[in-house]
């Protein structure tokens, strides 16, 4: 087989001909390997590329098959998004101020991926403590879309998202506390699960939203997101507000392609304003009726506070984010840099180690929380969270999962929303309310406007990631967007 066409194939792909032994672990991550040297340099996906700890994985893998051993992701090269904790390999954050920080343990996520045989091939890049939607945020550099390299992946998880659809990994880690996955998923055609509050351990996941962070998956199918979300999923001790429940067998259930005679679709009115990218509107229109000819019924509903996802999204978000970021102080972890006394040296760590968007959190957040303002910001926000919730409660008494945007419009230009926070705050209208309520998405490929791909969210129920899954597998079955494949290339050897 010719290495260039592996970049293309689909983990469920590519595990068959790892288990006949036509390939093996070390020729696919060597591949993968040659092409991140071959092409980083223009997508700048990657914060740290881990070579030899890949080869080393690889070169196990390969040897428990000679054994007759089998592990479910056994061989299979993967990518992490850099705010996620991997024991003994450097997890900056995207921030200067954990520039060197050298975790001593893996994340509970990483930890599974490790014993279910995965490849590590490194860390992808993020907007600074997954605080954006472009990646232009990360300390170090932005990342570029693979559809178009003057515009961004989207982000925070825009270098597992670009990485993925570009060939450089066969499938990534992101982190979802507004739309970190979805968003970034949606902008480079491909796959993105934000499983429900609690499904995946956020032990290891360095926090920025708590009640709101959730790891996710990114891959280039629905059936690849089954497979890497069932091996993450599931109770851990370790994370007190992880869920006690039963993992399915995402994967398996998907293979019962029933059509979707049956299922209600809920059409959130709110979802579809103006200000939506015609072309994006369309797009998700003509997939909607693909779900309807399939046998869905599509219902009108309204999520009667959707406007107020963004306001209480930020006041949340911020102040949350700046009781997590008090940490970040020069004692415990990373950068130290001395001052005169001990409030120098925190004030000089924190001034020089942390980005301009981080410090915005942090003020917003600690404002809210302040003592005269905190019933009139952050108490607010929360009881309207409450409300927002009861929307989506109400709505999905009616309807099996939402159906909408996942963002409003098609990837933007690099440098276009970085001066204009509430635009950049606004590219996550769809995606915020449901980390608020603690429900489960996914955004999937489902068209193109001028060359840029377009997300169709499906949002469900909590623990409703089977059901999800198995709409958009029967959507996806029935359309080819996510065979397609950006444009970008290089000349490979060993074709
Ligand atoms: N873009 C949103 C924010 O900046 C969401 C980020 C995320 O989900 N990590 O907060």
């Amino acid at each position: 087989m010719g290495t260039t066409e592996l970049y293309h194939l689909s983990i469920h792909a590519v595990l068959p001909l790892l288990q006949r032994r036509m390939l093996s672990a070390v020729e696919l991550t060597r591949a993968y390997l040659e092409r991140i040297s071959a092409l980083d340099g223009q997508l700048h996906t990657y914060i740290t590329v881990t070579a030899e700890v890949a080869l080393d994985q690889a070169r196990q893998a390969d040897e428990c098959r000679a054994h007759g051993e089998d592990a479910p992701l056994l061989g299979i090269p993967l990518a992490i998004k850099d705010v996620i904790c991997t024991r003994g390999i450097k997890t900056t954050c995207g921030s200067r101020i954990l520039e060197n920080f050298m975790p001593p343990y893996d994340a509970t996520a990483v930890a599974r991926l490790r014993q279910a045989g995965a490849v590590l091939l490194g860390k992808t890049n993020t907007d600074e403590f997954a605080m954006g939607s472009s990646t232009e945020h990360s300390a170090f550099f932005t990342t570029a879309n693979p559809w178009d390299l003057t515009r961004v992946p989207g982000g925070s998880s825009g270098g597992s998202a670009a990485a993925v659809a570009a060939g450089l990994a066969m499938g990534a880690l992101g982190s979802d506390t507004g739309g970190s996955v979805r968003q970034p998923a949606a902008l480079c055609g491909i796959v993105g699960v934000k499983p429900t509050y609690g499904r995946v351990s956020r032990y290891g996941l360095v926090a920025h939203g708590s009640s709101l962070d959730q790891i996710g998956v990114l891959t280039r199918d629905v059936r690849d997101a089954a497979l890497l979300l069932r091996i993450i999923a599931g109770h851990d001790p370790l994370d007190a507000t992880s869920l006690d429940a039963p993992v399915p067998d995402y994967e398996r259930e998907l293979q019962r392609d029933e059509g979707l005679r049956g299922v209600k679709i809920g059409v959130p009115k709110e979802y579809f304003i103006a200000g939506i990218e015609p072309g994006v509107e369309t797009a998700v229109r003509k997939a909607l009726n693909v779900m309807e000819e399939a046998g869905a019924t599509l219902v009108e509903v309204s999520l009667p506070h959707t406007q107020y996802g963004i306001p209480i999204y930020y006041l949340i978000a911020t102040a949350e984010a700046s009781s997590n970021l008090a940490r970040y102080d020069g004692v415990r972890y990373g950068l130290r840099v001395e001052g005169e006394d001990m409030w120098q040296t925190f004030f000089r760590t924190r001034a020089l180690g942390f980005g301009r968007e981080v410090k915005r959190r942090i003020m917003l957040g600690t404002y809210a929380l302040s003592a005269g303002y905190y019933d009139a910001y952050y108490l607010k926000a929360q009881k309207a969270r409450t409300l927002l919730r009861q929307d989506f409660e109400r709505a999905l008494q009616q309807v099996d999962v939402l159906a909408c945007p996942t963002t409003p419009g098609v990837a933007f230009r690099i440098g276009q929303k970085l001066d204009d926070p509430l635009q950049m705050y606004l590219s996550d209208v769809f995606t915020v309310s449901l980390n608020l309520v603690g429900m489960c998405g996914i955004s999937l490929p489902c068209g193109f406007v001028d060359g840029l791909p377009v997300g169709l969210q499906l949002m469900g129920p909590p623990l409703g990631e089977s059901m999800l899954l198995r709409i958009a597998y029967a959507y996806q079955q029935r359309t080819d967007w996510h065979l397609r494949r950006p444009p970008i290339s290089v000349q490979v050897s060993g074709g």
